[in-house]
């Protein structure tokens, strides 16, 4: 079709800055995939939406995870060497799990993707971010472990494993001036997840700003706000209206829901389409987004201790406003007296004549 036939529309469609992006997808931190299963829950977009381009505009993404490539082994790994070699220009480097501390093992390894030719030594995940990262557009942490350390970084651990932040350095920003981009979750949720990677690529596009990220490296439209500001059981947190035992549908802060202190948009988004979430759902919030999760958070099943003193001092302005509320909601439970079948019209309508 020449120029000249194609349809007047098309002068809305302008190429990407960049045509096509590689996404190099490590799951060989201490992980269990579950970030990797979890997106594939995703819908808006979609894993498919994004690979096969639905949003126009946009660079085409090649995507290199070994839960979902069809490449095994040798095959699959070659997009590794080949972004260090960099010839798999641009691609944004993701990393699952959380990054232990090679310095502290003299022999063996405690996670690593593929073998050294040369040495016939496996390639631990640590060289594989040292390698790739500074070749990357832009380095994403996916789950808690990766941006934070998470449950694998608990008290305790033999790996002295952390985040990437705590690896690379806070501070730390890519070949394109990108900081980390940290989407938390444990796991992660899924359509947080792709929404980060959409933004990314309309910026790479360049169709939008810098992505915003607050000072724990966080998207903050997706973490701005605290679970217990998106909870449908808020209004029983109000009405000083506690359970007392799982099941109940009331608030479920005395039986250890941290979601007033804790940045997650889960119960207010959903899990998946809309549909489940945590508190909200009847589970309790155990800040699994949170740099703090999990240590600072257990025992899970404990109230928390800050939520003993904001719990008792709503209850008894949440009990008065209970009952005033009920007073009114029975007023406007019944329907105003001039609807009624009767001869007389007592609506307190008066014609006028002109
Ligand atoms: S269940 Fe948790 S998040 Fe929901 S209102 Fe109660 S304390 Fe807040
Ligand atoms: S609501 Fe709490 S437990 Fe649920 S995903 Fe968010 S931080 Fe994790």
């Amino acid at each position: 079709m020449t120029a000249k036939q194609a349809p007047h529309g098309r002068v809305t469609q302008k190429a990407p800055a960049v045509a096509e992006v590689h996404i190099v997808w490590m799951t060989a931190g201490l992980g269990c995939d579950g970030d990797s299963v979890s997106i594939t829950a995703a819908t808006q977009p979609s894993i498919e939406d994004v690979l096969l381009g639905a949003i126009p505009g946009l660079p085409k993404v090649h995507l290199h995870n070994p839960v979902l490539a069809y490449e095994v082994g040798d095959d699959f790994l070659k997009y590794w060497y080949l972004a260090e070699e960099g010839k798999l220009d641009p691609f944004v480097l993701v990393v699952e799990g959380s990054i232990p501390n090679e310095k502290i093992k003299k022999e063996g390894y405690w996670a690593a993707l593929g073998t050294n030719p040369d040495t016939g030594q496996p390639i631990t995940t640590n060289e594989w971010i040292n390698r790739l990262a500074p070749k990357a557009l832009a380095v994403i942490g996916c789950g808690t472990c990766a941006t934070y350390g998470g449950i694998h970084a608990m008290e305790g651990n033999p790996t002295g494993c952390m985040g990437l932040a705590d690896y690379l350095g806070w501070d730390w920003k890519s070949k394109a001036g990108l900081p980390i981009v940290n989407v938390p979750g444990c796991p992660v949720q899924p359509d947080n997840f792709m929404e980060t990677v959409l933004y990314l690529l309309y910026q790479v596009a360049g169709l939008a700003p810098m992505i915003p990220l607050d000072d724990q490296l966080r998207p903050t439209w997706l973490f701005g706000r605290t679970v217990h500001e998106g909870c449908d059981r808020a209004g029983y947190y109000e009405g000083g209206d506690f359970a007392t035992s799982y099941g109940s549908p009331k608030c479920i802060v005395k039986l250890g829901c941290w979601g007033p202190v804790v940045n997650c948009n889960v119960p207010k988004r959903g899990w998946m389409a809309g549909l489940g979430g945590c508190p909200n759902v009847g589970g309790i919030c155990i800040g699994c987004t949170m740099p703090g999760f999990p240590d600072k958070f257990m025992p899970f099943m404990d109230e928390p201790p800050g939520a003993k003193l904001s719990s008792t001092a709503i209850g008894a302005y949440g009990k008065g406003i209970r009952a005033l509320r009920a007073l009114t909601n029975e007023t406007v439970n019944k329907e105003p007296k001039w609807r009624h079948p009767r001869a007389q019209l007592t609506t307190g309508y008066h014609p006028r004549s002109y």
